[in-house]
């Protein structure tokens, strides 16, 4: 006798794979961008978007808890609606998730965001001085970072879609007196994107000490933003990034998401 399994029930088991996979990669963008330094009270929420639904996983508001971001698990993670419903986790959903929706919404390229407060890029928003493409890691933000003029939390819909009009179709955003919104076309990226940010406000606020700030070429912005090297730009530093991860040691070999 032949047992049949029904195709919906492989698919459903296949779905739940890749959602825990997915799961298992966000818990982890959390603990390296915490390691990293990116989020003092290491306060800040990445989210994915489930692919093939208008699902979003996104952090729990573990906060609540007195939890250290270091630490998060995949049971942190929870689930929402593209409207920010809580559909599925053990702890309510963070209550910036509309910052993350209301731009996934109108960004169909965006499948994961990170919100966090970085130091130097925060301080260019309460300057209201735009962060311009310098240095090594700049080129994705050109032409500049816009700054959104609107100090309290991004806690409701209303809030998101002004958060989206202001990013426009950029990679990043400045909020003003509180941190920034980073795209990502993957949970990985977008962590990338985060540092690079970073590291751009730092170099930008070296260089304007120094001298005249000089923007990088129009024709190296568009090198980077194309072809290899935007692949390049992603995969070359992720390995970097991934051994920030204090768990990172349990397992020998690295690579997108490998890692629970
Ligand atoms: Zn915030």
């Amino acid at each position: 006798m032949t047992l049949h399994r029904p195709i919906h029930a492989d698919a459903k088991t296949t779905m739940e794979t890749e959602v825990l996979h997915l799961r298992r990669r966000l818990a982890k963008a959390h603990r390296i961008l915490t390691a990293g330094g990116i989020w003092p009270l290491t306060k800040g929420h990445v989210s994915a978007r489930i692919p093939g639904t208008d699902k979003v996983l996104i952090l729990g508001h573990i906060h609540s808890e007195g939890r250290s971001l270091i630490d998060t698990d995949v049971d942190d993670i929870v689930t929402v609606d593209i409207e920010g419903n809580w559909l599925e986790g053990r702890i309510e959903p963070v209550d910036e998730r509309f910052l993350h929706l209301e731009i996934m919404k109108a960004r169909p390229d965006v499948t994961s965001v990170v919100h966090a407060h970085p130091t130097y890029a925060t301080a260019f928003g309460i300057a209201g001085v735009n962060i311009l493409p310098v240095g090594n890691r700049g080129a994705i933000f050109a032409p500049e970072v816009p700054i959104l003029d609107f100090d309290r939390q991004i806690d409701t819909p209303e809030r998101g879609r002004m958060a989206r009009d202001a990013i426009g179709d950029g990679l990043a955003l400045v909020l003003k007196n509180h941190g920034v919104a980073v795209c990502g076309d993957s949970i990985e990226n977008a962590v990338i994107a985060t540092f690079s940010l970073e590291e751009t406000a730092q170099l930008h606020w070296i260089a304007a000490r120094l001298g005249t700030v000089q923007k990088i070429s129009t024709g190296e912005v568009r090198s980077v933003l194309t072809g290899a090297r935007k692949e390049e730009f992603y995969s070359h530093v992720w390995g970097h990034y991934e051994r920030l991860d204090p768990w990172h040691s349990a397992t020998p070999s690295g690579g997108h998401g490998s890692h629970s």
